[in-house]
């Protein structure tokens, strides 16, 4: 039994998470990587003093009471310093107005009053719901053992009514015209967002369950990977599968780009779903519902384009994310935009040299716009892209343009070279299919049909976010012991 094999395909948050609890199990695992680097799309670069990171804008699990934080214990990645802003996000309008989401509810009461007078019954209402949701943390059960889900009983109304409240519906309910459209924005300025989201954000925040770990996404990653290897894994980069070896549907190896093949007693995939069941599989494991989903990737992209700055001046006294509405709008590689998604990192200050700011401009894209680039123009794209958004910072910052130091664009088409993922992004939703049904259902799935010692985990096995890549690489595992009639053992730090 101790010599049973496992091959992990792609060291993302999941993969890495599935080799760091097999290592534990007494598996002997081995991972391959296409890039150099841990982590996916869980990722970060430096430039010139500067870095910049390409994913986390919070991580669940720093309140050490709670069930993630045990996970990211086990992971190695806790403890470890972490960061809480002061607010989860700031909206501005073009008269400078400003509403920002403290995570202290008693002071973002207090400043919600003061915008909006009028509106004391709604404030009230939202205000209240952040602190019964900071009673509760909705991102533990998935580590809840099936009877410790009993916890979520006390709460259901709370979950029914707010999750069926869309932002805007919020926001209609105020009189105050700032607040009625800034409402809407307030969750990562995604559209159709449950209010629901906003506060189980806005309360993970307040209870310091939400944070920002020091160093952000790469340095996150590179902790598991140590872990992994601490624990006797093999990870191999600048290894790309190409293919599933799979003999009388049985997945027993990969062949690698360079035409070595490697065989083991189960393989797990953790990279990009079209990849690997239309490529390394060549989509002879499907379904409809798998072929329909992977047949329907979404037009546009939420933050998939990444414009990030150097800049030599401290902004720390902004929020550290604001959506800034443009007094005219602006157009951005084919899309207009009327407001900017920016980021502040000088609650980190290891991301910046003293005084000096890493700060990025996230935005919704299409890959196909890109794609369908020269590569001549695809540079010039990216530089006036540069351009555009810098000239709009310099209206709002006078003297911004002179002090930036260092330029960045990252497109769908970057993440897609480095990570593999198709058309660049993370997993999305199916059209006339809700994103739950995708997940819930088979377009998204940890197994395929037909194909057995296989199993897929990460964003494109159903996992959203951080936690839940982690955690479904935890539940692999556990789900392997199980079958090996062995007890599943997770070790801490
Ligand atoms: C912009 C952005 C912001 C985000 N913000 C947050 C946040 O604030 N909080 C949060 O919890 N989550 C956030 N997420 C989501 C989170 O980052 C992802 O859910 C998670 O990192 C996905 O991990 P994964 O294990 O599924 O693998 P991925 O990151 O998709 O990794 C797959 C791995 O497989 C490798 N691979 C692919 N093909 C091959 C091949 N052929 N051979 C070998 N290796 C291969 C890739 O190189 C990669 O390393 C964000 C994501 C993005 C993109």
């Amino acid at each position: 039994m101790a010599d049973k094999t496992l091959i992990i395909i792609g060291a993302g948050i999941g993969g890495l998470s599935a080799g760091c609890y097999a290592q534990m199990n007494g598996y002997r695992s081995q991972v391959f990587e296409m890039h150099t680097l841990p982590g996916g799309v869980c990722t970060g670069w430096k430039r010139k003093g500067y870095t910049f990171d390409g994913c986390m804008h919070h991580l669940v699990g720093c309140d050490p009471k709670s069930r993630i934080h045990r996970m990211w214990r086990e992971l190695g990645v806790m403890p470890r310093p972490v960061h809480f802003p002061d607010d989860l996000i700031g909206i501005e309008n073009t008269e400078g107005q400003r509403f920002i989401l403290y995570t202290d509810l008693d002071r973002l009461e207090n400043h919600m009053r003061e915008l909006a007078p009028a509106d004391g019954k709604v404030i009230g209402e939202f205000v209240d719901a952040a602190r019964k949701f900071t009673r509760f943390s909705m991102m533990d059960m998935l580590l809840a053992k099936p009877w410790e889900m009993v916890g979520v009983l006390p709460y259901l109304g709370l979950l029914s009514k707010w999750g069926k409240l869309k932002l805007e519906e919020m926001g209609g309910q105020f009189s105050n015209l700032f607040l009625r459209r800034a409402i809407s924005m307030i969750q990562y300025d995604f559209e159709n967002m449950p209010a629901m989201m906003a506060l189980m954000f806005l309360s993970g925040c307040a209870t310091r369950n939400f944070g920002w770990p020091a160093g952000g996404s790469l340095a996150f990653a590179r902790s598991i990977a140590e872990r992994y290897t601490a624990l006797d894994g093999e990870i191999h980069y600048r290894a790309k599968v190409d293919k599933i070896l799979v003999e009388n549907d049985r997945a027993v190896g990969v062949r690698l780009a360079d035409g070595t093949e490697h065989r083991a007693d189960t393989v797990i995939s953790n990279a990009d779903g079209r990849t690997t069941i239309f490529d390394m599989l060549q989509g002879r494991y499907t379904t409809e519902l798998i072929r329909t989903y992977y047949a329907n990737p979404p037009q546009q992209q939420e933050m998939a384009l990444h414009v990030s700055f150097g800049v030599a001046r401290d902004f720390s006294i902004e929020p550290h994310t604001l959506v800034l509405w443009l007094p005219e709008p602006v157009e951005i590689a084919g899309r207009t935009c009327d407001r900017l998604d920016i980021e502040f990192f000088n609650f980190a200050p290891e991301m910046s040299p003293p005084g000096k700011t890493a700060m990025q401009v996230v935005m919704t894209t299409s890959y196909d716009y890109w794609k369908a680039l020269s590569p001549e123009d695809y540079r010039a794209e990216k530089a006036r892209v540069a351009e555009t958004l810098s000239a709009c910072l310099e209206r709002r910052f006078p003297g911004f343009a002179a002090q930036v130091e260092v330029t960045d664009v990252a497109t769908p088409l970057t993440t897609g070279r480095f990570t593999g993922s198709f058309m660049g992004y993370q997993a999305w939703g199916v059209p006339n299919q809700s994103m739950l049904d995708a997940l819930t259902g088979k377009g998204l799935s940890k197994t395929l049909p037909g194909l057995s010692n296989f199993y897929m985990v990460g964003q494109w096995a159903g996992g959203l976010g951080l936690p839940n890549v982690a955690a479904m690489g935890r539940k692999a595992i556990a789900g392997l012991c199980k079958q090996d009639g062995r007890q599943f053992v997770a070790e801490g730090k």
